[in-house]
């Protein structure tokens, strides 16, 4: 199988939504290449007193609108390139839900699984040590993303504060609450997905009370996405799946006796009231809501013929191929873009800049009310143009954010 690049998808779609934007042949390659990025090595003496290197990667993208901002994955596959486009992804999302941020991504080629937590704390804090310099409030502000988590952005902040002489909260969010985190941040992908897929129901016709749903992934998003969809939503939650495997049941699972299997065997795998079924055969169930919730490119050429779901929401980043994407659009299945779904995540990291700013803590009400203004205007935004010029939704969330984008590097005298 050709592997599927996650950045040449993302240049593929700004030339799609460039074409109805007539953006100047300059301005498109320059929307097509990141602004800067960082390449270190990071050695670290592990628990048997070797030293082992370990590659990491920043990459800023585009920082028109206002200082950088994207999570850090620890992930064994995480490639610059795969890193280019999710900091592609973020300066959209940013530009999208109308935030003064730009967009950017952080990775280190490792696997969190196989290390202890002292090597977790070193490597988060070598991390730190070598790009001081290039992070910082008002520069660039990392976040969790995929198999990194509060403890590890509590390691960072207080590695960058030692070295800074000051205390500063704010070069990092997605931290503990005790620790100037924001309420809600841990739910707030999640919850905001739902938030999108309330609406886009209506627009759609699909009744979301008892309404059957699958998500890929059982991590922070998407067993959260599990937990608000029964508890909050009324919908039927009938598979879910993690690296190792997935578990299906037609009468819908109880998502918090599965989260305590997860805790006990560290999977959903043999979770006793449901049937085994792999990752590809949850991704073909015939549900009306299909959430996936892990990594990019999920859904292929290779699969997307055995596709079955009413609607896709993609709470990951990059789930879909680009060419999949086009296949799905003429079948005419609403997909609800990751950058407009998934935004809810990087809008409560920014409630939680300005909480730092003030040196202040939102009540959680505030922060839901918040949010759910912000994902609401956007989706309507989104569904609005697309209703307008016969878009799909992604191309009309592409025409919006790139417009923004460039809205702001010309108001800055670039272009
Ligand atoms: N990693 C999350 C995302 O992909 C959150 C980023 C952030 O909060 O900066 O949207």
């Amino acid at each position: 199988m050709p592997e599927v690049n996650l950045f040449e998808s993302i240049k593929r779609y700004i030339c799609k939504c460039a074409f109805g934007l007539s953006l100047a042949t300059n301005v498109e390659a320059l929307l097509k290449m990141p602004m800067r990025e960082y390449h270190v090595s990071l050695p670290m003496k592990m628990d048997n007193g070797k030293i082992q290197a370990f590659q990491a990667f920043r990459v800023q993208y585009n920082d028109a609108r206002g200082p950088t901002k994207g999570g850090i994955r620890y992930h064994p596959d995480v490639t610059i390139d795969a890193i280019r486009g999710l900091a592609a992804l973020m300066t959209w999302k940013c530009a999208l839900h109308g935030l003064p941020l730009g967009g950017a991504k952080g990775g280190i080629v490792c696997n969190p699984k196989e290390l202890s937590a002292g090597e977790l704390e070193r490597l988060s804090r070598a991390y730190i040590q070598a790009l001081f310099q290039i992070i910082g409030p008002d520069k660039d502000i990392p976040a969790p993303d995929v198999y990194t988590n509060p403890q590890i952005m509590a390691w960072m902040m207080d590695e960058y504060s030692k070295i800074a002489g000051k205390t500063t909260f704010g070069v990092v969010t997605g931290k503990p609450p005790a620790l100037g985190g924001s309420p809600l941040r841990q739910d707030a992908t999640a919850r905001g997905g739902w938030y999108v897929i309330e609406k886009a129901c209506q627009d759609f016709g699909i009744n979301l009370k008892g309404a059957t749903v699958a998500i890929q992934g059982f991590g922070n998003v998407g067993s959260e996405a599990a937990l608000a969809g029964q508890q909050l939503f009324g919908c039927t939650v009938v598979a879910v799946s993690d690296s190792k495997g997935g578990i299906l049941n037609w009468n819908g699972l109880d998502i918090l006796r599965l989260l305590s299997h997860k805790r006990e065997t560290s999977s959903v795998e043999n979770f006793s009231s449901g049937r085994s079924i792999t990752n590809q055969e949850l991704l073909e169930l015939g549900v009306d809501i299909l959430i996936p919730a892990a990594l990019e490119n999920v859904i292929t050429m290779e699969n997307v013929g055995s596709i079955k779901a009413r609607m896709i929401a993609e709470f990951a980043n990059g789930p879909i191929s680009s060419d999949a994407d086009d296949t799905l659009q003429q079948r005419g299945i609403p997909i609800l873009p990751d950058f407009l779904c998934n935004g809810g995540g990087v809008i409560v990291s920014y409630f939680e800049m300005v909480q730092n700013m003030n040196l202040y803590q939102w009540d959680e009400e505030k922060v839901e009310e918040h949010l759910k203004k912000k994902l609401i205007q956007a989706y309507h935004n989104v569904y609005s143009l697309a209703q307008k010029n016969t878009l799909s939704l992604r191309q009309a969330a592409y025409t919006i954010a790139v417009q923004n984008v460039v809205e702001a590097m010309r108001l800055r005298g670039w272009i």
